[in-house]
């Protein structure tokens, strides 16, 4: 009889399996056929700039250069310190000044791992540009709410801290409902700017695996964000107390490329998919944060070319300078599964500059211990982490991956958030809740 059970699984199995492999092979074939196809388009990544890259965006060319240069020349500290978003000042990186190339010339003290930001997200670099200071606190103004917050709001606590400023906890007066205030400073350079851009996206792209928008104010030199309070924090908080089980990362990896789908549906990218932007809640839901660098495409501008995002989690065709698309979030989201894996994004312990040429030339970041991984994880990372864009898969293609089919309910994270938070609360290494995130 329990021969009979094993031959029984052992088929199952093997059924499976071949269904995943000719899926693979037949992907492949399909693949080949159309590229060698006389009549076939040229992959994206081969079209010339000027046909896939706004001219606004073309010449913001060089700023990106200059900021891809500045991070590949980074200064020569392992960034191990801090993975706190910096975005170089754009006018700054447009002239080419020294603080555009500096990574450390952003509004950030604390961090040598920067996010990049050399031209709009919405609008193209020509945007940003005329756009003065005062004239992006003008459209800031309209889309923000003309009430008093503190009125509205009240028993604010700090939660977290970020690269722009603090989120507190808060309860909205009128219905008790908890939410979270996000209060970014407007004194920085170019911060109106990346307020109206996250104000933009969270409002415009509403989904059950992107945070949700609730209102924003003005309040003295602050804009006050006001969203749905995750109460599990965020993911690098998870990572950095625990060691999360494979069927853990699959759970996470599907619900993020839900909301990565979504995004990547509404010609969105995010631009700063890493651990500490993608937030939890007790009850096992698992959602994308922090839209400040996300950039719109459009019919007239399909790609993007400016260098932004955090230098460990950045796609190659960044550093390589190519006009990159929505997979540059695809390379980042492989990045998060190896933090699930191991704690840490590779090159962690790097300077800038060498985590620069190793992404740009490496390949496929390595797992320490691969064999300790199932073979369908390694090949989803695989999957994620193509250097090719053509190669690498997209998020409604890894939605199909049996990695990420296999994955269990959102509840089964419960354990493992409230876990984490027990550990946070004993070594009391966080202000407030315990589950904030200093940078
Ligand atoms: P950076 O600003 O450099 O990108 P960050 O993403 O960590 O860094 P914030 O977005 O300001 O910065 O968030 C700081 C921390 O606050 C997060 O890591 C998270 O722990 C917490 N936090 C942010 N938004 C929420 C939210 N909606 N619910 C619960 N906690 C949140």
């Amino acid at each position: 009889m329990d021969r009979v059970c094993a031959a029984a699984v052992c088929t199952a199995f093997s059924v499976a399996y071949s269904g995943y492999f000719f899926t693979h092979l037949a992907r492949h074939i399909a693949r080949a056929w159309r590229e060698s196809a006389p009549w076939s388009p040229k992959p994206t990544s081969e079209l010339p700039l000027a046909a896939c890259v706004a001219e606004e965006e073309a010449k913001g060319e060089e700023d990106a250069h200059q900021a891809a240069d500045a991070a590949t020349a980074g200064p020569e500290h392992p960034a191990s310190s801090s993975s706190a978003s910096v975005v170089a000042p754009a006018r700054a990186a447009a002239a080419g000044s020294e603080e555009a190339a500096s990574p450390q010339a952003g509004s950030s003290s604390t961090s040598s791992s920067c996010t990049w930001s050399t031209s709009s997200s919405s609008g193209g670099t020509e945007q940003l540009r005329e756009r003065t200071e005062d004239e992006w606190l003008a459209m800031l103004r309209m889309l923000v709410s003309k009430e008093d917050p503190e009125a509205k709001y009240t028993d604010l606590e700090i939660i977290g801290k970020g690269g722009f400023g603090t989120v507190c906890t808060a309860v909205e007066t009128a219905t008790g409902e908890e939410v979270a205030i996000k209060k970014i400073s407007l004194l920085q350079e170019s911060s109106k700017e990346l307020c109206v851009k996250e104000i933009q996206v969270m409002r415009d792209n509403k989904d059950g695996n992107l945070v949700n928008y609730i209102d924003s104010y003005l309040v003295h030199e602050e804009l006050w964000l006001v969203m749905e309070y995750m109460d599990g924090g965020s993911l690098h908080d998870v990572i950095r107390e625990t060691r999360m089980a494979e069927g853990e990362i699959a759970v996470v990896s599907r619900e993020c490329l839900q909301g990565l789908d979504f995004l990547h549906s509404k010609q969105v990218i995010h631009r700063d998919i890493k651990s500490h932007n993608i937030l939890l809640s007790l009850d096992g839901s698992v959602k994308l944060a922090d839209f400040g660098l996300a950039a719109q495409l459009t019919a007239e501008q399909s790609k993007r070319r400016s260098a932004v995002g955090t230098t460990y989690w950045m796609a190659p065709e960044i550093f390589t300078r190519k006009p990159y698309g929505p997979k540059v979030d695809i390379w980042s989201f492989g990045i998060v599964g190896i933090e699930m894996v191991e704690g840490a994004p590779p090159y962690l312990m790097k300077t800038s500059r060498t985590v620069g040429q190793l992404i740009s030339t490496g390949g496929t970041p390595k797992l320490q211990n691969p064999r300790q991984q199932s073979p369908w994880l390694r090949d989803f990372l695989r999957c994620c982490l193509q250097t090719d864009e053509d190669r690498r898969w997209c998020a409604q293609e890894l939605l199909q991956h049996p990695f990420v089919t296999s994955a269990k309910p959102t509840s089964s994270l419960t354990p493992l958030i409230m876990a984490a938070q027990q550990l946070w609360l004993t070594a009391d290494t966080s202000p407030g809740r315990g589950h904030c995130c200093l940078l």
